[in-house]
């Protein structure tokens, strides 16, 4: 096999032009240099409850644009057939934990290959199912769950794909050999030859740079073995993208326990070889070691992991949404109208800037009527069309801070007396394990009370993609107070921006490039790192009071040439159809954009507006 792209040449492009689904058994006689995606979770839709967040909404979303735009690529994930969670939450804030049921079998197809991992010593057989994630225009790309659950293993094998970030070190570190290990080996009996480049999507698999390391050790004679040669070899297959900006939130594990996974050879292997500094293998190093290719996912968090990792030349691609996806029915029907090329080319969204303001504030009420109509089913609280409403929802976790808005009640009381009304609209899940993302879930529950009507808080359970969608589209203002430099970028921002709806933010992530003040939104304090609590509390509250509340009341047509403003600068810009050019232009080899090659190397799709559509 070839571990490099093969050049450029209409003709190795042909197979791919043709759009054919790509079939198992001849996925790698096809001839296509495939990229491999690999991701501890994937959102591939609602009824498949295997992902946890952000990390894997983006990851789902890579792969909707891949198939969108034609890239040949397939990706790699596990199965967890425990699902996530299904939250509840009581009175008095606490969260409910019940299993979110799903059967691989009644959704995804079987692949009837094979293949086995060893951990601690034991043959663990790998199988997987198969979801194509199918493109505007008829391209699709296959996605390969990892699945242990079958009678020939041991029981503690059988359960190493049932939780999504559950059990202990053991269990994280044996789920990342089934990941890494038994992913690259399954592409490999499926037929997935022609792989070009291994993208790892965060450290969790990056033991698939082991597998590939063994694969080219077993093509050498024992004589002819450079190991400087062969990593630079490795190097030049894999891409990795780092999504932690703090150091503790790295994978890491002790000697032993990596001894007793992996046994003791591999684990002396990477100790040799300097790949386990400090007696700990940390995935994140790992993977800087074996990449020719590196990135954080938004500008400041590429500045942040560099100064993490100073030994590596770390770039920033920053993160971007699927719009079709994410954009609501009433927004995507007025683009259909006025834009109708963004569906392809998300890059026509900046045309928005023609589109009537009436238009916007219209479509904006119907989306906000379908989120009030879900939150009455869901809950019975019929909130106020006509009241200003901000939106938070993201995973409970400390760094995100939910309660901040809500931290001085009676500023908040004050601000309301003056400049009218508000809704605050809060959703996201603790992990099961995280005493104080459960905590902050009851703060917030609990400070909800202590308002009076001028101000209503609602917690809405179980976010997941539907009420992601339903809540960045129906809210007017989507707020977000992240512990600086904490968020590495944050994507539901980006959400919110493809339905008009401007961000009141913390300068942090993706929202340090995406910030106009009053044009694309509003800050929240400076854009400087660190705790700045109570200045940022002051900015909240002050812009709320003079700023957002009295332009939203007051002057619609100002409110509504943010939305637009929002739409054009911002919808246009962070979506994953110009995060994956970047990765192509950056990271992948311009040779792998196909898109707009045919068998006769030429251009099929017409830019022209109206004309060219290429259905789906
Ligand atoms: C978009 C999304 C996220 C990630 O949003 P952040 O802004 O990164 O917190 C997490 N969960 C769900 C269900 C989402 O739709």
């Amino acid at each position: 096999m070839s571990g490099e792209i093969a050049g450029t040449t209409a003709g190795h492009l042909a197979g791919f032009a043709a759009q054919e689904a790509p079939r198992e058994q001849d996925a790698g006689a096809a001839g296509v240099p495939r990229i491999a995606y690999f991701s501890m979770e994937i959102a591939l839709e609602p009824a498949i409850p295997t992902y946890a967040g952000g990390l894997g909404i983006l990851a789902g979303d890579m792969l909707r644009s891949a198939a969108d735009l034609g890239l040949p690529m397939v990706a790699v994930t596990l199965a967890y057939r425990g699902g996530y969670f299904e939250q509840r939450i009581d009175d008095e804030g606490r969260q409910m934990e019940t299993p979110s049921a799903w059967s691989p079998e009644n959704v995804l197809q079987p692949v009837d290959a094979r293949t086995t991992v060893s951990i601690e010593g034991r043959r663990v057989q790998v199988c997987a199912w198969r979801y194509d994630v199918a493109g505007i225009g008829g391209h699709t790309v296959p996605v390969y769950l990892l699945d242990t659950a079958l009678p020939e293993n041991d029981e503690r094998d059988r359960a190493l794909t049932e939780r999504i970030y559950g059990g202990d070190r053991r269990y994280r570190l044996a789920q990342e050999v089934v990941l890494g290990m038994g992913g690259v080996r399954l592409l490999r009996a499926l037929g997935h030859t022609n792989i070009g480049k291994f993208h790892m999507n965060e450290g969790h698999s990056a033991l698939l740079t082991v597998a590939l390391f063994e694969e080219q050790m077993r093509e050498r004679l024992p004589e002819s073995l450079d190991f400087l040669e062969e990593l630079r070899r490795l190097r030049q297959r894999c891409v990795f993208t780092t999504h932690t900006p703090i150091p503790a939130g790295h994978d890491a594990f002790d000697r032993d326990l990596v001894s007793q996974v992996l046994g003791e050879k591999r684990t002396h292997g990477l100790e040799t070889r300097g790949l386990m500094p400090q007696g700990r293998l940390n995935m994140t190093e790992l993977a800087l070691a074996c990449s020719h290719y590196v990135n954080g996912v938004a500008m400041r968090h590429g500045e942040v992991s560099r100064a993490m990792f100073p030994r590596f030349a770390i770039r920033s691609i920053t993160n971007g949404v699927h719009a079709r996806t994410w954009t609501c029915p009433p927004f995507q029907e007025l683009y259909d109208r006025f834009i109708p090329e963004w569906r392809r080319d998300n890059l026509y969204l900046r045309c928005v800037l023609g589109v009537p303001l009436h238009e916007i504030l219209k479509a904006h009420a119907a989306a906000k009527r379908t989120l009030f109509a879900a939150i009455r089913a869901e809950t019975g609280v019929a909130l106020d069309e006509s009241r200003l409403t901000l939106g938070f929802a993201r995973r409970a976790v400390a760094y995100k801070r939910a309660e901040l808005m809500l931290s001085d009640p009676e500023r908040l009381k004050r601000v309301v007396k003056r400049s009218g009304p508000l809704q605050i609209i809060y959703a996201g899940k603790a992990h099961p394990a995280d005493e104080e993302g459960k905590a902050i879930i009851r703060r917030v529950i609990e400070r909800a009370s202590q308002f009076d009507d001028d101000v209503h808080v609602l917690y809405i359970p179980n976010y997941d993609m539907r009420w992601g969608q339903l809540l960045t589209s129906g809210v007017d203002i989507w707020v977000n107070t992240p512990l600086q430099p904490h968020e590495a970028s944050g994507t539901s921002g980006m959400k919110a921006a493809l339905n008009g709806v401007p961000s009141f933010s913390v300068l942090d992530g993706w929202w340090i490039e995406g910030h106009g003040e009053g044009i694309t939104g509003w800050s929240i304090g400076e854009d400087s790192r660190g705790d700045n609590r109570s200045s940022e509390l002051a900015s909240l509250y002050n812009k709320l009071g003079t700023v957002i509340a009295p332009l939203f009341y007051a002057k619609p047509a100002g409110f509504a040439e943010v939305m637009r403003g929002t739409i054009a600068f911002n919808g246009s810009f962070f979506n994953t159809h110009r995060m994956l050019n970047q990765y192509v232009q950056n990271a992948y080899g311009l040779e792998l954009l196909p898109s707009l090659v045919t068998e006769s190397g030429v251009a099929e799709i017409s830019l022209s507006p109206g004309g060219g559509r290429s259905g789906g």
